[in-house]
């Protein structure tokens, strides 16, 4: 054989294991395909670390509570109010943070914004501009505390997707149009296509547009669309403003639109905990009828210093420092779910997280992959320990109910639950720690292989 060829040929093949070894180093260092056993908290030896705290770093003696709207409809889509009225409904319950997020679906975008357009007596503080386009407004006049408007929608294309910060939406330009209309005569399979979008045709093309243009999204009513867990994973893991989803929706108040998809929720926590990232529950209305009290049947707290300060709302978002809220059983009556949260504290001498609520209520639960692992405000490293949890959210129910265990639904109840908790034991804490330094190891015999094929080479044909 050509000695050139042989050479060139073991270059070829260091090179292919060294990519192999490394990416072997990298899948244990990344997150595990779905089913895979993660390494669990077995040898609890009495330390457990939070390896992930979306309430971490939060004064709570300042900090307030901001009762917010992301997902609701006007008559410039679906809706049944207008965007003033829909506004007005809002703050007369009391909202402090709303996003209008009609659907893209009548050939503009963003349909609703700027809200000066369907109301000219209103006076913005300030705008804020992502890319030089307007996508965050505060008026001190709306509420008692003002309100923040933050631009929206809903892609309503193959999943509906909540698009909050950007201008993704239906393209209203002839060739979107003439596309349109001759991919809808294509026998193409619905769940994939999203053919009339300037960001057409698929739905990673939407979050790609989201993620390229500063938005953020969270996929709306996901149990209509009848997907595993498995579904999203690839969405979440490409797309880091993708920040989760709708596990509770009310339209009406009193029923469920959709239905709930915490257990869903809870497979993706499963999936990602305790060294992924973090995927966010929502509690949003949807709402189409008019009517104060419809507004009122779901909402998040945003948890901010102050909501009147650009940037500040945002930024809790994307922390996950909210409560999801379900105001079923008081809606038409209350402002707010009586129970708040006043402050969770971690690494106290009872427990690992412990919260303090006011507010009278029946059951407080910690939930992991579905089951209650623990009752009351406190969890321990010991419950934590023997559910071998690798996260923990906490649902706090008005109504001593079933309604915290997975796929139970919550009717007509109050609840307030909280986003996840990562945990880590600490020799997998050290053992993973240990395994962030694998790739860098197995670049070096990689480089060095290629170093000596090239020396060998070098030599031979006397270069
Ligand atoms: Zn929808
Ligand atoms: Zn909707």
């Amino acid at each position: 054989m050509n000695r050139k060829i042989l050479v060139v040929t073991i270059c070829v093949f260091l090179l292919l294991s060294g990519i192999l070894v490394r990416a072997g180093g990298e899948a244990i260092n990344g997150r595990k395909s779905v089913g895979e056993n993660r390494d669990s908290v077995d040898d609890f030896n009495g330390t457990i670390n939070i390896v992930d705290n979306p309430y971490s770093d939060i004064d709570w003696d300042t900090i307030n509570s901001y009762k917010s709207a992301f997902h609701v409809h006007t008559t410039e889509s679906d809706g049944l109010s207008t965007v003033e009225e829909r506004i007005d409904e809002h703050k007369e319950c009391g909202f402090d943070v709303l996003s209008i997020t009609d659907h893209d679906t009548r050939q503009i975008p963003n349909p609703t914004w700027p809200w000066s357009d369907f109301n000219t007596t209103l006076e913005e503080d300030w705008v804020e501009e992502y890319n030089d386009m307007e996508q965050s407004a505060f008026y001190s006049e709306l509420g008692e505390n003002g309100m923040l408007a933050i631009k929206g929608n809903e892609i309503s294309g193959s999943a509906h997707i909540g698009s909050y910060y950007n201008d993704a939406g239906w393209d209203s330009t002839i060739l979107s149009r003439v596309i349109y209309s001759l991919r809808n005569r294509l026998p193409l399979p619905h769940q994939q296509t999203i053919p009339h979008r300037k960001i057409f045709p698929a739905e990673d093309k939407t979050l790609q547009y989201i993620d390229e243009n500063d938005g953020i999204s969270q996929y709306f009513h996901p149990s209509i669309y009848d997907r595993s867990s498995e579904f999203y994973i690839d969405f979440f893991d490409e797309y880091d403003s993708a920040l989760g989803y709708e596990i509770f929706s009310s339209d009406d108040g009193e029923t469920l639109r959709y239905g709930e998809v915490r257990d869903l929720w809870d497979d993706l926590l499963s999936e990602y905990a305790p060294d992924g990232r973090q995927i966010y529950g929502w509690a949003n209305t949807d709402v189409h009828e008019s009517g104060s009290e419809e507004v009122n049947g779901a909402f998040q707290l945003v948890l901010a210093e102050n909501h009147s300060e650009p940037g500040q709302i945002r930024k809790s978002i994307e922390k996950g420092r909210m409560f999801w809220v379900a105001n079923l059983a008081t809606y038409e009556t209350n402002e707010r779910i009586g129970v708040e949260v006043d402050e969770i504290k971690t690494e106290t001498e009872d427990a690992l997280i412990e919260v303090n609520v006011t507010g009278k209520y029946e059951k407080f639960a910690w939930i992991y992959d579905g089951d209650v692992i623990a009752e009351g405000p406190e969890l321990t490293e010991g419950d934590i320990a023997s559910a071998d949890a690798e996260y923990a959210r906490f649902e706090v129910h008005e109504t001593n109910t079933e309604a915290v265990a997975q796929g139970n639904n919550i009717e007509g109840e109050n609840a307030l639950g909280s986003q996840a908790f990562y945990f880590m034991d600490e020799d997998n804490y050290e053992e993973e720690t240990g395994k962030n330094d694998l790739p860098g190891l197995t670049i070096t015999p990689l480089f060095l292989s290629i170093v000596i094929a090239v020396a060998i080479y070098m030599k031979r044909y006397n270069f």
